[in-house]
């Protein structure tokens, strides 16, 4: 919630706060990536391997270029129904409003569920997420590939569907839709920027400010998270739906449903078996 203030500090400035164990084995996740053209866009350096940076840039290509096909797709329907200019700033709260949502779903889930050493999906997504909790800082040394491919994978189960399914240049709504999936995209590769920028000691001074304004994640509101068993304020983005959430219990809710369907946290997950379903 956003009165319960952690020191910032905690998370951000210092050393990471674990063992001496844990902060040896990530010590290699703040190395820089090697220099050069070809290591930077296909060499994952010493960090991790080259083939997930492969996906990373291609991910980042197919953003950028998917994204490219939907605005021009919103352009043209905006020509078509100027009407739905009047609707930009409400659609464009709306669509921050989501990505902070889906930025919370996508940790919770990455936080609880699956293991570490589920193919692909462990050690890209589920393991990254576990070790920021014992290493917060690492992700202040990613570079833009690194700190925004897996956004932009993810990404593509919005905007795909948004450009094939969506006519958006044909019908108003199609238009305020098309116009709502390019948003909340935008919204959900602000997440991990922002979420980096709570981290850092000294973030660029514009960004202190809009971080003390609460428009993108506050340090000291993140810092919640970081307090173990790191159960709470999971969104992202923003942070503004952490507090209502929280309050409705909804991903221990969400926990709780899904052990209905035999769907429970991973053993890895650092949740007790039951807790789930108490
Ligand atoms: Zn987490
Ligand atoms: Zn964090």
């Amino acid at each position: 919630m956003r009165g319960d203030h952690i020191e910032a500090g905690a998370v951000r400035a210092a050393e990471p706060t674990v063992d001496g164990k844990a902060s040896a084995a990530l010590s290699d996740d703040h190395a820089p990536i090697k220099a050069g053209f070809w290591e930077y866009f296909f060499g994952g350096g010493k960090r991790y391997p080259s083939r997930y940076r492969f996906v990373e840039v291609l991910s980042v290509v197919a953003y950028a270029w998917v994204s490219w096909l939907l605005a021009v797709e919103i352009y043209s329907g905006a020509v078509r129904h100027p009407m739905v200019l009047w609707l930009v700033i409400p659609v464009a709260l709306a669509a921050y409003v989501w990505a902070d949502f889906l930025s919370g779903m996508v940790h919770w889930c990455a936080d609880t569920y699956m293991a570490a050493d589920t193919p692909f999906f462990g050690p890209k997504f589920v393991k990254p997420f576990r070790e920021h909790h014992s290493d917060p800082l690492a992700i202040t040394h990613h570079d833009f590939i690194e700190a925004n491919g897996d956004n932009c994978f993810m990404s593509q189960c919005l905007l795909l569907p948004g450009y094939f399914f969506i006519p958006i240049r044909e019908t108003e709504l199609g238009t305020v839709l098309g116009l709502f999936t390019l948003l909340t995209s935008f919204g959900m590769l602000l997440t991990s920027i922002a979420h980096g920028w709570a981290h850092m000691a000294k973030p660029p001074a514009i960004i202190g400010r809009l971080q003390k304004w609460n428009l993108i994640l506050a340090p000291d509101h993140h810092a919640v998270h970081h307090v173990a068993p790191h159960r709470t304020h999971y969104c992202i983005t923003t942070g503004w739906l952490n507090p209502l959430l929280d309050r409705a219990r909804f991903f221990h809710r969400l926990e709780k449903a899904l052990g209905w369907i035999g769907i429970h946290p991973g053993v890895d997950a650092g949740i007790a078996e039951g807790r789930a379903r108490d």
